[in-house]
């Protein structure tokens, strides 16, 4: 069925079904239902095809939104699918997973008034369509060249680049230091936002691609980055941001608190079916527990709706902002509040005490005053406003720094950025070592997978024009 273009003001915007919350709590499963094909169709007609589309402006991808949403809703959904897979790698992780409400929809024109186009979840049936029906296939190459390319990290940056290589011809090896390629999106992002078959999938065609993965590879441990220099004729660092941001008051050594991919990692790994101790023993899990988790970004989302579906006692998020200032996804924010999460605004945590088994966690008040650089409302803690809530497991969900790379890889060349990231010239994306390069988290800081595609698109792009020059 084809549908009419400019159909916004007919057509009001729907979501895909989302299963109920008292039933997605039962399990880890994906929270929205696919679109079929006729609601996708009819949603893509919404679309007014403008002549400026600000929605591909605000994508970091600049993917061509007009046109593809055109030929889905002409249900033309197999040149849908090129015309999309041309400016993205994973379009369907980006369609599940992209904060849309701050980028593409966020900045479609009919936003104000008949409310967006539901631009994320159109990207989504299109490229499931496409897996189902065979379209999307593995990189044949009629010609190898025979220069290689060492990758470290197989998060979305990459992947990304590691795929974009080896379509110009380019040998790949990927290493990473976890047993499952993916980075973030196999271990960080939970199941209910992204389910792990899409992203075992990906990895399975780039392998049959002839990408080689080498796993449990830990650079500057299982091998030193030296190795890495011989045997490549470039490299990539792509190896995300992982140290958790601390509390700015001493802990005590308490068991009971845990940084938040700590938690989220055991999850996702009992839930892919492996043997996990920590959470068998009752270290890492919120089974029957008080559980509280102290941030409100996307990261403490995940952390919460992981703790209630994992048959906590109570779930409370601690945030010192209000709803309204909250950094991360609106969406999600909203998703928590359903799954009955409660959440105390204006708190920040002073003190914790261990008692017993519990720990006695002190909350002082917080106002917020007038807005700083990013516009943000600056907290005030009023410390002689405070109360006691007890918890058993308390989750920190602060935010993420870089490791030490240069340590790590024992490599006192590569510079680093006055906050630990990797120093890139923007224009090469080449660091300070000559054809070392680095892409996504670890050169921006935690960010999003859409940017770390985006980089590592760039990355490829970049290592290309250095390598025929060599
Ligand atoms: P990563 O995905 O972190 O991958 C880096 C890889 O490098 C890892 O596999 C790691 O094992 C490997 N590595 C590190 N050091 C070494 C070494 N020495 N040797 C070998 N391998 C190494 N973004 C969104 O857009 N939407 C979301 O909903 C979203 N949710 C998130 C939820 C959580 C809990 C977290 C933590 C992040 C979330 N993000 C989300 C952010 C997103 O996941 C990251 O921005 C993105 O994954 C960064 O990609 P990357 O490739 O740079 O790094
Ligand atoms: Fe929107 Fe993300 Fe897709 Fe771009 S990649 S169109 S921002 S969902
Ligand atoms: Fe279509 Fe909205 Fe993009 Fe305009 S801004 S092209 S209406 S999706």
């Amino acid at each position: 069925m084809t549908t009419k273009l400019l159909q916004f003001v007919n057509q009001k915007q729907e979501m895909p079904k989302k299963r109920s919350s008292s039933l997605r709590l039962k399990d880890f499963d994906e929270i929205y239902k696919d679109f079929n094909k006729l609601e996708a169709n009819k949603q893509a007609g919404r679309c007014s095809q403008c002549g400026i589309p600000f929605c591909q402006v605000h994508c970091p991808l600049h993917n061509n939104i007009p046109d593809w949403l055109k030929l889905a809703a002409e249900n033309r959904l197999e040149e849908a699918y090129e015309v999309s897979q041309s400016t993205n790698n994973f379009p369907e992780i980006c369609g599940s997973i992209c904060p849309q409400d701050r980028l593409c929809e966020g900045n479609c024109v009919i936003e104000k008034g008949f409310e967006s186009v539901t631009i994320g979840r159109v990207e989504k049936h299109i490229t499931d369509t496409a897996w189902k029906k065979g379209w999307v296939k593995p990189i044949k190459l009629t010609r190898e060249i025979n220069k290689s390319i060492g990758i470290v990290g197989s998060g979305p940056a990459g992947l990304a680049a590691a795929e974009e290589l080896r379509k110009k011809g380019y040998k790949v090896e990927i290493y990473d230091k976890y047993d499952r390629p993916g980075g973030l999106l196999i271990y960080g992002i939970p199941n209910f936002k992204l389910e792990k078959y899409a992203v075992q999938r990906r990895t399975k065609i780039l392998k049959e691609s002839g990408i080689v993965f080498h796993n449990n590879f830990e650079v500057g441990k299982t091998k030193p980055f030296n190795f890495l220099k011989k045997k490549h004729d470039a490299i990539l660092i792509a190896t995300g941001v992982y140290k958790a941001k601390e509390l700015d008051f001493s802990e005590e050594n308490l068991t009971k608190i845990v940084p938040a991919l700590d938690f989220l990692i055991t999850n996702n790994k009992k839930d892919l079916g492996d043997n996990v101790p920590e959470y068998d023993n009752g270290k890492l899990n919120s089974i029957n527990k008080n559980v509280v988790v102290i941030g409100g970004g996307d990261t403490a989302m995940d952390c919460v709706r992981t703790a209630v579906r994992q048959n906590a006692k109570s779930v409370t998020c601690l945030y010192r902002r209000n709803r309204e200032n909250m950094p991360g996804s609106m969406r999600e924010v909203s998703h928590a509040e359903e799954e009955g999460i409660k959440f105390s605004w204006l708190s920040v945590p002073t003190k914790f005490k261990g008692i017993n088994n519990h720990i006695d966690i002190e909350v002082a008040e917080v106002v917020l005053g007038k807005p700083d650089a990013s516009g943000r409302m600056v907290p005030k803690i009023l410390l002689n406003k405070t109360h006691t809530l007890k918890a058993d497991l308390i989750i920190k969900a602060l935010g993420f720094d870089p490791e030490n790379i240069p340590k790590m890889f024992n490599e006192s060349k590569l510079k680093v950025t006055d906050w630990g990231t990797l120093k890139i010239n923007h224009e090469t994306m080449m660091t300070s070592e000559p054809g070392v390069f680095a892409a996504g988290d670890i050169v921006r800081g935690a960010s999003l997978v859409v940017w770390a595609i985006k980089d590592g698109r760039d990355a490829a792009e970049s290592i290309h024009k250095y390598l025929i020059k060599c």
